[in-house]
């Protein structure tokens, strides 16, 4: 049966109101350049960021697990070297651009 665009006809498709359920919740985002911030914070001892990942912090969870492990334990990256998304860009306003992902 073909839909009716008139909403009140028994064929008009669900007004879209009538969505189904539906969640929100916090999305962590780094407006400088919506890549993660990682490692110790230049200033205050014992504190290492592992947040801003705007998007895709899952897919990019295990490296930073192990980084940020290697961090804690060695005081240095081992197997990765994130450095580059230290928190000193944000300081400093300097973006890391991600290349391939538009
Ligand atoms: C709609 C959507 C789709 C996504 N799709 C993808 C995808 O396809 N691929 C991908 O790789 N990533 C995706 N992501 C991103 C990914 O989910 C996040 O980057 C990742 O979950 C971030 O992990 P996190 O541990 O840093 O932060 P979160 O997972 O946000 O964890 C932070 C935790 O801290 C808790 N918390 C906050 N404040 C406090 C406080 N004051 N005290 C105690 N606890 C607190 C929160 O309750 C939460 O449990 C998506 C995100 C969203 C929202």
């Amino acid at each position: 049966m073909r839909k009716s665009s008139d909403p009140r006809s028994p064929t008009a498709s669900p007004p879209s109101k009538r969505c189904g359920p539906a969640w929100a919740g916090h999305y962590d985002y780094n407006t400088l350049d919506q890549n993660a911030i990682i490692g110790p914070d230049p200033e205050v001892t014992n504190l290492i960021f592992a947040n801003g990942f705007s998007g895709p912090g899952l897919q990019q969870a295990p490296g930073v697990g192990r980084a940020v492990a290697e961090w804690i334990v060695l005081g240095r990256y081992e197997t990765l070297d994130l450095s580059i998304f230290g928190y000193e860009r944000i300081a400093s306003s300097e973006p890391v651009l991600e290349k391939v992902v538009t």
